[in-house]
């Protein structure tokens, strides 16, 4: 690659301070210090005297050898958040082994295949054994190592020291301090959520830092989210203490006045379009505790009078009757449209890697699961409610996608998150299908009904915890009496497909 001459050290050869290391911009990779005299002459075809100044400019920086950058351990190269992507590297999009003492990563599913085979002695699967990350290298040839952001590796990292962990949620309290007139009791929500709530959020994706340190520090800057998280404390300490009635009343009150508050400046901003980075990462994140929130509600406090449906809220008149936890989940993307790579990169990473991993698996069992349901759909109970082609097609497509989604709740197991469980149903419903919940409709609410089946994997986290109890209770009301026997009969059935299943393994 012959270079313009005229190109000045400092452009051609980036110091990264941070890691001290050299990257030439030019071909994108890091430069080993007693190797960049051979880059210069062999890659750049650069003559001995041109390449003096080079020389000259980068024997007077302080810099690593290989070794130290490269380390031993694969994935957790890097030590803290703020540190990927490391400037001048490209990202190439790769896959992690999720084995946690492996972490193992590379940029092909042949090659991530070849490496369960050969280290852990069985076939890996896609859904659960590999995850997809955004990978960097410093060096290539011999010393190329791929790593990840910190926040997402599955191989945890090298014992964060208490004291480092304290230093930072005393600069959260500092910060939440110093933008806010927090009163004692939103203190103490604080400190609880910090203590403890955090923990309750991290799943298989290994976010627990993610919710301790990068959430509440992008609260600092935006309101919204932290009294979102102020309600999810409030709202945590409710659902898992068993204290005196007029605590549980004041926790109450402080819960729902918080998302109150929370929902009317998150509505504000977006309608006022978000601009910058840091407010793109508040209404991603304000989004996941907002659903938090309204499964760990839903049912309890109809005020309205109106019922929710779950999926569909007729209050919701301007979001098209979606329910407006799921009109954001739906929307996020759009939202923040301008910022979507950055935060794909950016502390919040392994939130949007939670989202995206494929995990829908047709086999035997789904399609006797599908044929339950679908022949439910046309059962005699329903002879009062004939439905146009139009309405059976959209019916059949949303039977069918909950027979996978079923299924593939069932491979999870006690692995399942809140997440998979949207996204396995929920998040690609047609709109049409949501309209019939809205009306009602007998059939939609009897697959609604179907629906807490995966639902019930999460009754052990608090925010979910009794929900499939509340829907499924919720949609048996606006049954008739044959619609409800109907449905009883179809669960009971499902039931016994996934028991058999388990036995023949
Ligand atoms: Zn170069
Ligand atoms: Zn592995």
């Amino acid at each position: 690659m012959e270079l313009d001459t005229k190109i000045q050290p400092q452009e051609l050869l980036y110091y990264n301070k941070g890691h001290q290391v050299i990257i030439c911009t030019s071909c994108q990779y890091a430069i080993q210090p007693t190797a960049l005299d051979r880059h210069l002459k062999e890659i750049h075809a650069l003559h001995r005297h041109l390449r003096q100044p080079y020389t000259d400019f980068a024997a007077r920086l302080p810099l690593k050898q290989p070794s130290e950058l490269v380390g031993t351990r694969r994935g957790t190269i890097l030590g803290d958040d703020e540190d990927f992507p490391v400037p001048g590297l490209p990202v190439v999009s790769g896959l992690q082994c999720l084995d946690p003492d492996c972490g193992h990563l590379c940029v092909s599913v042949k090659r991530m295949q070849s490496h369960w085979k050969a280290e852990h002695h069985k076939s890996g699967c896609a859904a659960l054994d590999w995850q997809t990350v955004p990978l960097q290298t410093f060096f290539r040839g011999n010393l190329l190592r791929y790593f990840t952001h910190p926040a997402l590796s599955a191989v945890k990292l090298p014992d964060t020291s208490s004291e480092s962990v304290d230093h930072h949620i005393r600069g959260i309290q500092d910060a939440w301090e110093s933008h806010t007139d927090l009163k004692d009791s939103d203190k103490s929500l604080l400190a609880h959520y910090l203590q403890s709530t955090h923990l309750s959020l991290a799943n298989r994706h290994g976010n627990a830092r993610l919710w301790q340190i990068n959430v509440p520090r992008i609260a600092a800057s935006n309101s919204f989210l932290l009294y979102g998280i102020l309600a999810l404390s409030a709202q945590h300490l409710l659902n898992t203490e068993q204290g005196q009635s007029a605590d549980r009343h004041r926790l109450m009150a402080m819960a729902s006045e918080h998302h109150r508050k929370a929902m009317a400046v998150f509505e504000a901003t977006i309608d006022a379009k978000p601009s910058s980075a840091l407010e793109c990462h508040g209404i991603i994140a304000f989004i996941h505790v907002n659903t938090l929130l309204y499964f760990s509600n839903y049912g309890i406090d109809s005020l309205s009078g109106i019922e929710d449906l779950f999926l569909a809220d007729a209050s919701q008149l301007g979001l098209g009757y979606l329910s407006s936890w799921l009109h954001y989940v739906r929307h996020g993307c759009h939202l923040v449209c301008g910022f979507w790579d950055t935060i794909g990169n950016g502390p919040l990473a392994s939130l949007a890697a939670s989202w995206d991993i494929p995990i829908i698996m047709e086999d035997e069992r789904s399609s006797q699961i599908a044929t339950i349901l679908l022949s439910a759909l046309d059962h005699d109970c329903f002879d009062g409610h004939q439905i146009s082609d139009q309405l059976q097609t959209i019916y059949v497509q949303a039977a069918n996608e909950l027979a996978l989604a079923i299924n593939a709740a069932r491979e999870f197991g006690s692995a399942l998150t809140i997440w998979d469980a949207i996204r396995l149903w929920p998040l690609t419903l047609s709109l049409d299908f949501v309209d019939e919940v809205k009306k009602e409709t007998p059939r939609s609410m009897t697959l609604l009904a179907c629906y807490c089946i995966i639902l019930e994997n999460l009754d052990d986290v608090w925010f979910a915890e009794g929900l499939s109890t509340r829907l499924f209770s919720t949609t048996c009301r606006k049954l008739q009496k044959g619609q409800r026997e109907l449905l009883h009969e179809v669960t009971q059935r499902i039931r016994s497909i996934l028991r058999e299943f388990i036995l023949e393994i």
